[in-house]
């Protein structure tokens, strides 16, 4: 089953709960890990009401895909806004339902969207914290650890099963979801050391929601606007992103950190900085010819008014 997560560091989901749950300790790939989560379990589902889950721009594409809607029918019907990580970056979390606030995919009998499930539910009980989110290329390494979770609703942690952590995150595919979200939560990361005196503007903020929650409007977006021949995106690149969304996914994350944070990796094409540059210098140009002339006409009112008075209009 998937879980909650009470980590006020996680990423992910999130509960009103005591940060004491979270264990004090770092953990590692090689740690030890006694935990089983099965239908048989007195708490089962029990994680999945009143809890927040935020999505991934890979878990939408993955839930999307398994319920076979467009993107814009799973996000009105199994989606709310929200924002990311206390930043001004706009997301999507799942939509409660009922007097319960259960997820929109649990039944009695548990996910009906098990295989395709989010991030959030797939880490639980154990979190991760990576250091190196936020930083550039280049930066240093960063820091990784995982540490667990164990709440007192989760009878998970009684059972006699025995994994180490990385077992664990391989059996919940965790790393493939890891390689899918990294460039992403990368992205918030970053939004999020800028801290709100570097704003963003509302154009900026609209493109980063509708690149992450809606890759068939950004495929459009790439396909039916000036965008090929303002960035410089090579054949085979093209050629994949018009069919395949995990590329485009993927080169949507290079496009707003390039755009957002003026990050390498996708360059404007020579010509159009050029033609940009000598559009600017022609508007300068303009200007200046603007404001001589201006202060030529408003030079030779006074002249007349002074002729028109019997003084002289000559400049000292
Ligand atoms: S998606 Fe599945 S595992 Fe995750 S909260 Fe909903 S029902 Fe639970
Ligand atoms: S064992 Fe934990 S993770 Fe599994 S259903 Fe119970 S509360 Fe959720």
């Amino acid at each position: 089953m998937a879980q909650t997560e009470q980590d006020p560091k996680n990423f992910f989901s999130s509960k009103n709960t005591n940060p004491s749950n979270i264990l004090p300790q770092k953990l590692g790939l090689d740690s030890p890990l006694q935990f089983r989560c099965h239908p048989g379990i007195s708490c089962f589902t029990a994680c999945c009401h009143t809890i927040k889950i935020i999505l991934t721009p890979y878990d939408i594409l993955m839930l999307k895909r398994r319920l076979n809607l467009p993107a814009d029918e799973f996000i009105t019907q199994y989606t709310e806004p929200t924002y990311l990580e206390k930043t001004d970056m706009p997301g999507l979390m799942l939509k409660l339902v009922g007097e319960d606030q259960a997820c929109p995919f649990v039944t009695p009998q548990g996910c009906t969207v098990y295989t395709d499930r989010p991030s959030a539910c797939r880490y639980y009980p154990v979190g991760m914290a990576d250091f190196h989110e936020g930083q550039n290329e280049g930066e240093g390494a960063g820091e990784q650890f995982f540490f667990l979770v164990k709440e007192p609703h989760c009878k998970g942690h009684e059972e006699p099963k025995h994994w180490t952590i990385g077992e664990w995150r391989a059996d919940q595919g965790v790393d493939l979801r890891d390689e899918m979200n990294r460039e992403w939560l990368r992205l918030v990361m970053r939004r999020k050391s800028f801290g709100f005196q570097a704003s963003l503007s509302d154009a900026a903020k609209r493109m980063f929601f509708m690149a992450s929650t809606d890759l068939e409007t950004f495929r459009k977006f790439v396909f039916e606007s000036s965008f090929l021949q303002t960035y410089d995106v090579d054949a085979e690149t093209v050629e994949s992103i018009k069919t395949d969304d995990v590329a485009l996914m993927l080169f949507s994350f290079k496009y707003l950190a390039s755009s957002l944070f003026g990050a390498p990796g996708l360059e404007i094409r020579k010509e159009k900085v050029a033609s940009k540059v000598a559009e600017m210098k022609r508007h300068q140009e303009d200007a200046v010819q603007r404001a001589e002339k201006e202060y030529q006409e408003l030079k030779a009112e006074r002249d007349r008014m002074l002729a028109a008075r019997g003084e002289s209009g000559k400049e000292e």
